[in-house]
């Protein structure tokens, strides 16, 4: 049996001056709740509200979850799937940091039943997986590849992001630094909010094609993607020093509206669940 294609939905929940590496060294909880403003909590309705019935993926900043308890449980009783990204949002490829992340997160973890993963800027380490299974987590989705490549380590699968086919059709594992060669090889990454941002949409092109394969993409979108927070002096002065993170700024809600008018979405833990029944059948 195959399961039916579909677009992987996922927004990565996270405050909006995540994008931004220097604040990465601000540790105070106060201040960083304070210069999240109240965005992460008012952005939430809105974005339910945009997705009406359909479902995503919603991985949570923990740090979130700790300014804002309602947003956790918002998510869940909305019917979407709630993950992982990170506890505090920068690049995070040290395990034992990680382990401190799961930590610090863990009470929600715990209440929510959480088991999918995502790792901030999409970089993982090999040895997260080991930690990532050790915590109760069944997969990630913290690389790029093209549609409907599933790898698995030890016991986590890990459900890229997507990018296009590319000229040579190579071998994939995880973990999987996207570089320039890539890019070169004509493996472009599509699912990133990133892209969406550049090529609007060209990338419902490229999603279109993929699901006519019968294959089912893998996308990235942000809150602050779909609700676009106010430019104060902070934000345009970082959006100055930092011209290259322009295409996050473009807002995706029109996007996200013609992509639910015109394909099926899905969780990527009830894709997973599917196509791991499906396997099942197919070999018994
Ligand atoms: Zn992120």
């Amino acid at each position: 049996m195959s399961i039916s294609p579909r677009v992987l939905l996922s927004i990565d929940y996270e405050p909006w001056f995540a994008l931004f590496r220097h604040y990465d060294s601000l540790t105070d909880p106060t201040q960083r709740r304070d210069l999240d403003g109240g965005f992460a909590l008012r952005a939430l309705d809105p974005i339910l509200n945009l997705l009406g019935d359909a479902k995503a993926s919603f991985y949570l900043v923990g740090e979130i979850a700790d300014w804002y308890p309602e947003v956790p449980q918002k998510i869940v009783a909305a019917g979407h799937e709630l993950g992982l990204h990170c506890h505090i949002h920068r690049p995070l490829k040290n395990t034992s940091e990680l382990a401190q992340d799961i930590r610090a997160s863990s009470h929600w973890l715990k209440q929510y039943h959480v088991h999918g993963y995502r790792a901030p800027m999409v970089g993982i380490s090999e040895a997260a997986y080991q930690l990532l299974e050790d915590n109760g987590f069944t997969y990630s989705s913290s690389i790029y590849a093209p549609a409907s490549i599933l790898l698995k380590k030890g016991n986590i699968w890990e459900i890229p992001v997507s990018t296009t086919r590319s000229r040579r059709n190579g071998s994939y594992a995880a973990p999987r630094d996207f570089s320039f060669k890539l890019l070169l090889n004509g493996e472009f990454p599509y699912g990133s909010s990133f892209s969406i941002g550049i090529l609007g949409g060209q990338v419902l092109k490229f999603i279109e094609r993929d699901l006519k394969r019968g294959l089912s993409p893998s996308i990235i979108l942000h809150p602050y993607e779909l609700v676009t927070p106010p430019l104060s002096a902070r934000l345009a002065r970082d959006l100055i020093l930092n011209p290259h993170l322009m295409p996050f700024r473009r807002n995706k809600a029109g996007f996200l509206k013609t992509l639910l008018e015109r394909f099926p979405v899905s969780p990527l833990g009830v894709y997973l669940d599917e196509v791991l029944a499906a396997q099942g059948q197919t070999n018994a």
